[in-house]
């Protein structure tokens, strides 16, 4: 953003706020009134004190008190009103903001959720959302306040004696100049520099709590965690700096707005140097009782203009996830003739990258082949499977399948016609069956245990105290990774699509559950068009088609024995492959 471009929150706020904008209006108009009946009572103090110091009609005094008291009871009242009205607004801003925010996010491209983190945009949806509520019930009401009591005191400081209102008001200006000095260091960028700080610490400490057990395992210390560490010592060389940077202005912003009352004993000085009359003492007592709220007003002042830089950083993170383009809705009524894949020069970058993760791919599959990507990593594989359905759209060329091009297709539909079961596929929090009938909502119990069968998890079902029926990451049930993904793979085949993309799974040391993953994918791949994303050659022997994937090109193609012949990568890796195997058994 420009320097001279202004980010009109306000307007944004009352968009989210639909018919409850006019409770911020009235929330600001009401904490107005209560300022001003605030500032009354010191009037009417300062009347109290010409009586008692004239000593004349002392009856008054009452009177004048009752007022006041009634005034501050009253203000307050009418405060509490103010901040009924913001807060239910803000709640109203909040809950209208999450909703967008959700409605938003499952349209976005499936693939925004590896490129941002969910942690990202976790903080987004609960921190940016409770930053802007905070903003609105409290601090609205409080910058209302804060911008009309400087007025009212004005007024107040210099109706009665302007000279010592004079000398009273120079450590508030400089007070208040220091702090304008503050807010012009580029304020708005640090502040996001510093949500940007927190936000990266917060996923770093995730990943830091997942990798605990592989940290005891091997006698490692937090400095394993490098990119952690990192972070933390970033975030503190920024605060040194950025403190080291504002202790001046700072410093003399505390010192003036705290230093008033020593310039309020030089003004006494001055005036009484020449003999003390009763009009002199009156305004020197009555400026000793209101100089303070200069020092209060001030204060609020700074801290409001800190919430709002907090507010304006919270409602551009929401803006950024608003702003993200959602995937166009395919709506042809063109209907694959099968389930071949064709994927024509595809060329995809991802965002901020410097170069292809793949450049101008082209293979085609059959319907019902099963094929793999095999290649080094970081070659392309698990780009290629997720352009394939719609983890984004690619940058150039077409995948079709069955002749229509998947952008063509409802989402839905291209939903309903592929599944897969990555790597690092999650469960949810609910029982095993929920979790399986995610693939077929209307599926009756006996369907989804005769897909926990194929999928080879009846052994996982019959050690857990609740069957089926148990919920998952309560009292202590926590499934291996092996057995989550063959849960997941029960759920794929309960789908029963006819497309099928598996990543292989190589994560789980476990023999037995490999062995299990292996059977359930060779069961539910039967008749289906899969592609598998292979890590382990010897997976990938009997595939009809396998093609070798590198630095983002698909360098070779063809049976593992045609691939052999052709002495190239393939080749080189299936010897590395074998002799590392080998390596295993000897060890
Ligand atoms: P493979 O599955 O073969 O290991 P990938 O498809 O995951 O390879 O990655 C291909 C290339 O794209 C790599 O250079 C990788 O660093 C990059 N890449 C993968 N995911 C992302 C991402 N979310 N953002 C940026 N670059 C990515």
């Amino acid at each position: 953003m420009g320097k001279t471009e202004k980010y009109d929150h306000m307007k944004l706020i009352r968009q989210y706020a639909g018919g409850h904008k006019h409770l911020i209006t009235l929330g600001r108009f009401l904490a107005a009134i209560s300022a001003v009946m605030t500032l009354i009572p010191y009037y009417l103090m300062w009347k109290i004190i010409r009586v008692a110091v004239n000593g004349e009609n002392l009856g008054s005094i009452t009177a004048y008190a009752i007022v006041a008291v009634a005034l501050i009871v009253g203000a307050l009242l009418v405060y509490i009103a103010a901040l009924l009205c913001t807060h239910i607004s803000a709640f109203r801003v909040q809950a209208n903001m999450r909703c967008s925010l959700m409605r938003r996010i499952i349209t976005l491209p499936l693939g925004v959720f590896d490129e941002d983190g969910t942690g990202k945009i976790r903080r987004i949806v609960n921190d940016s959302t409770a930053a802007t509520e905070t903003y609105i019930a409290h601090t609205l009401a409080d910058k209302t306040v804060a911008a009309i009591t400087p007025v009212g005191l004005l007024v107040l400081v210099f109706a009665f004696n302007w000279k010592i209102g004079l000398i009273c008001m120079i450590p508030a200006v400089i007070g208040f100049c220091c702090m304008m000095s503050m807010m012009g260091k580029n304020m708005q960028q640090k502040m996001k520099e510093y949500q940007d700080a927190l936000e990266t610490m917060s996923s770093e400490a995730t990943e830091y709590v997942r990798g605990v057990p592989v940290v005891k395992t091997f006698g490692q210390t937090v400095h394993s965690f490098k990119r952690f560490k990192d972070c933390i010592d970033g975030y503190g060389k920024w605060t040194t700096e950025y403190t080291l940077m504002l202790r001046f202005p700072m410093m003399g912003f505390m010192t003036c707005i705290n230093a008033i009352f020593v310039f309020l004993v030089i003004a006494s000085y001055i005036f009484t140097r020449n003999g003390v009359d009763n009009a002199t003492i009156l305004n020197i007592m009555y400026y000793i009782i209101i100089t303070p709220l200069v020092t209060v007003a001030l204060t609020k002042i700074a801290y409001s203009g800190e919430a709002e830089m907090n507010l304006i950083d919270a409602l551009k993170r929401v803006d950024k996830i608003m702003e993200i383009e959602p995937l166009g809705e395919g709506n042809s009524n063109e209907r694959p003739t099968d389930f071949g894949i064709e994927v024509k020069n595809v060329s995809y970058r991802y965002k901020d990258a410097t170069r292809n993760a793949l450049d101008n791919v082209s293979f085609s599959i059959k319907q019902g082949e099963h094929v793999a990507l095999v290649g080094p990593s970081g070659s392309g594989k698990t780009t290629m499977a997720e352009l394939l359905v719609r983890f984004f759209d690619v940058a150039e060329g077409e995948i079709c399948i069955g002749g229509v091009n998947v952008k063509d297709m409802p989402s839905s539909y291209l939903m309903e016609q592929v599944s897969f079961v990555f790597q690092d596929s999650r469960l949810i929090k609910k029982s095993i069956l929920e979790n399986v009938r995610m693939g077929k909502p209307d599926a009756t119990e006996d369907e989804v245990l005769e897909a926990l069968k194929k999928a080879q998890c009846m052994d996982i079902i019959e050690k857990l105290p609740d069957g089926v029926n148990t919920v998952i990451g309560e009292k202590g049930t926590y499934l291996s990774g092996g057995e989550q993904q063959r849960i997941t793979i029960a759920r794929a085949v309960l789908k029963d699509a006819p497309i099928l993309i598996l990543d292989e799974a190589t994560a789980f040391a476990d023999p037995d559950n490999e062995t299990k993953v292996q059977a359930a994918f060779d069961e539910m791949s039967k008749d289906k068009t899969l592609i598998m994303i292979a890590h382990r050659l010897s997976t990938v022997k009997n595939a009809d088609k396998i093609f070798v994937m590198d630095d983002g090109k698909c360098v070779e193609s063809g049976k593992h024995d045609e691939l052999i012949a052709a002495n190239g990568l393939y080749k080189r890796m299936f010897e590395e492959y074998s002799k590392s195997v080998e390596w295993k058994v000897g060890a």
